[in-house]
Formats: structure tokens, C-alpha cells, sequence
């Protein structure tokens, strides 16, 4: 047996247990793996909460990605003793995740642990970390590169996304201004390369359209209000990266910063991204992310801990990225 976190689900109330298991209660799959990493998300924190409506059936094991080692394969792309990662693919929403010690998952969603990375690295990083490095690529392919007069503003600077865009953006070369609403990151925020710590509640007046220019570029897990205050602030030609929706889900803009300065707003889906670009991305990180802000961004914490942990992140209360020891069980 292993150890796993279940969901149940009784009157329209979600309730959270950790249980014995066998390979055999695992859905089906081509690749069963031994997960040793897996994260805490955003969107985990709306799982274990009930949230969102993303679970639709129960009993569920969350958890929306892992790292680990593969055990047995159907597939050939895969063999016993490879090194492994997976992100999105509605695993741990609609699939059973990585908050387990096994898990039994399609090869088509596993990528292979890239050269250079340690597989508590991969999932230091995790989703959050690969959507950042899927931002900076979206703002690279609309033509922000370093040598652009101007800093790329990066919000919710100090959760999972937005300090490792921060991270990235520096060891890249740009000028980052990181926005936050917690003082207590502000040096935290400093130490991972950040040149300018810009309040949060300087981004929420959406009542003019247009407002002096100040970004080239900009990485936001914020949406709402924030989101449409930063449109209006980007210089011409300004590109921005929609990543998230921590301030809430509505766009409160106007289309004049389009129209007049040609303002880029870049959807950015790491759930859905095809294999050949997830693999790129992965390289990416493991070469351009420096591991020792990468270590200052994250926090390990045993599976058997987690739970209040899915509270904080929803209050915007965690600072970087949560790696769960799921063998800490
Ligand atoms: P996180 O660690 O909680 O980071 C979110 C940050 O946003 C918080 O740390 C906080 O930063 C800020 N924030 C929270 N509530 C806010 C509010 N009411 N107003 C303004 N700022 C607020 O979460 P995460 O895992 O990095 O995810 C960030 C967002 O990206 C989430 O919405 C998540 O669903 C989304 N996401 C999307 C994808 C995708 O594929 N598009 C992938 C991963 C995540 P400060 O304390 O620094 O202000």
C-alpha cells in the first residue's frame, strides 16, 4: 500500500483524508510512477477547497503536478527508472494527481526530466515555474528583448509565478519591477533580481484609459483590475502576458491602449501546451533559472502538512513556491 490524499465529497461539501491505497485503486494509464515531488498550485488551493467547480467526480486525489520516477511502462517512449515530469492536462482536476505516491497517467502527458535539473528542482519550479518561463518566452516571440529602454513589470511578484518570472527576467538581463502587496517580500523580492518593488495598490485605478507610459513588457497573475491598469500603463507596443486571475477573473479595461499604442495582450495556457514547446520550456529552466533563487523562492513542506497550506495560498499568504515531500506521508 501507499499513502495518498483523498477528496470526498458529502452534500456539496469537499472533505480531505489521507488513506492507504493499492496501484490497483489508481485509474487507468500506460506509465504507473513513484512520485516524490509534487506542488502546491494556485488551482491546487481551489481543489482542496472545493472550488471553481474544476472536480467534477469523487472520490479524487488533487494535486496538479509531480515529478518522480517511472515504475512500469506500456509505452515505449518510457522505461522503468526514468526520470519524469507532469503539468496540467486537467491531472489533479479531472485526473487523479500527484498528492499520492503512485500514479497511473497517460505517457503523452509526461515530459522526461531535463539534463541539469533534479527532480525536487522540476517541481520547485512546477506549474507555476513553467507558466512563468511560457510568459517570458510569449513576451520574447512579440519582440521584448533587454536592450529595450524599459522595465518588465512583473505582478503578484512575490506568489509562485511571479517570483519565478522575477528570477527568470533578471538572469535574462531585463529591468524587472515586481509589484506586490506584501512589504515583508520586499527584499526577498530584491534578492531575486527585482530593480524596482512597485506597491500593488498603485495598479488599481482603472478610471482613465491611458496613463503615462512605463512598461515594455509585463507578467500578470493578477487580472481584474489590476490587469486593465497595467494595459493602460504600457508604453507602444507594449507586450503583456495574462497568467492569472488572483485579484478575480473580470477585465474592467477599455480598448484605447490598443488602439493608440498598439498594446499586445498575450493569453498564456500551460495546461494545454503542446509537448514540443513544454520541452523547450523545460530546457529553458533548467539552463536560465538560477538554481540558488530558486532554492530563496521555495519552501518544502511534508504532504502530511499540507492542508492548511491550500488556506494560505487563497489568501495570497504564500511567499514562492511550496514543494510537498509526497514520501513524507
Ligand atoms: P500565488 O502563489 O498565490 O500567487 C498569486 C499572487 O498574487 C499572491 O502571492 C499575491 O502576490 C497576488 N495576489 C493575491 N491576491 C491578490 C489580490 N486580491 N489582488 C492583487 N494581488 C493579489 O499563486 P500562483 O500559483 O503563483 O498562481 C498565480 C495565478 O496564476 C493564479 O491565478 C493561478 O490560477 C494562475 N496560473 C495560471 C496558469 C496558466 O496556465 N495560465 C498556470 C499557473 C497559475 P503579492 O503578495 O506579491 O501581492
Amino acid at each position: 500500500t501507499f499513502r495518498a490524499l483523498v477528496l470526498d465529497q458529502q452534500d456539496k461539501s469537499v472533505s480531505a483524508s489521507f488513506k492507504n491505497l493499492t496501484t490497483e485503486d489508481l485509474p487507468e494509464g500506460d506509465v504507473l510512477v513513484r512520485v516524490k515531488w509534487s506542488t502546491l498550485n494556485y488551482k491546487d488551493g481551489m481543489i482542496l477547497n472545493g472550488l471553481g467547480r474544476l472536480v467534477r467526480s469523487y472520490p479524487h486525489v488533487p494535486g496538479v503536478d509531480f515529478s518522480g520516477e517511472v515504475v512500469s511502462s506500456t509505452d515505449r517512449r518510457y522505461k522503468p527508472g526514468d526520470e519524469v515530469i507532469l503539468t496540467g492536462w486537467r491531472v489533479g482536476e479531472a485526473h487523479w494527481g500527484g498528492y499520492a505516491q503512485y500514479a497511473r497517467v497517460k505517457a503523452d502527458w509526461l515530459v522526461p526530466l531535463p539534463n541539469g535539473l533534479g527532480a525536487d528542482q522540476a517541481m520547485a519550479i512546477g506549474t507555476a515555474g513553467f507558466t512563468s518561463m511560457l510568459a517570458v518566452m510569449a513576451l520574447e516571440e512579440q519582440g521584448v528583448s533587454p536592450d529595450q529602454d524599459g522595465e518588465v513589470l512583473v505582478t503578484g511578484a512575490a506568489g509562485g509565478v511571479g517570483s519565478v518570472a522575477v528570477s527568470i527576467l533578471a538572469a535574462l538581463g531585463y529591468r524587472v519591477a515586481a509589484s506586490t502587496g506584501r512589504a515583508e517580500t520586499h527584499q526577498y523580492l530584491r534578492d531575486l533580481g527585482a530593480t524596482t518593488i512597485v506597491d500593488r495598490n498603485e495598479l488599481t485605478d482603472t478610471s482613465k484609459p491611458l496613463l503615462s507610459e512605463k512598461w515594455v513588457g509585463a507578467i500578470d497573475s493578477v487580472g481584474s483590475s489590476t490587469l486593465a491598469h497595467v494595459l493602460s500603463e504600457m508604453k507602444y507596443h507594449g507586450v503583456v502576458a495574462a497568467c492569472g486571475l488572483a485579484g478575480g477573473p473580470d477585465l474592467p479595461a477599455t480598448v484605447i491602449p490598443f488602439l493608440l499604442r498598439g498594446a499586445r495582450l498575450i493569453g498564456i495556457d500551460s495546461v494545454m501546451c503542446p509537448y514540443a514547446y513544454r520541452v523547450k520550456a523545460w530546457e529553458r529552466l533548467a539552463r536560465q533559472l538560477p538554481t540558488d533563487h530558486l532554492s530563496a523562492a521555495t519552501t518544502k513542506v511534508a504532504l502530511s502538512e499540507i492542508l492548511p497550506w491550500g488556506e494560505k495560498i487563497l489568501k495570497g499568504q504564500v511567499k514562492g513556491r511550496v514543494l510537498i515531500d509526497v514520501q513524507d506521508c
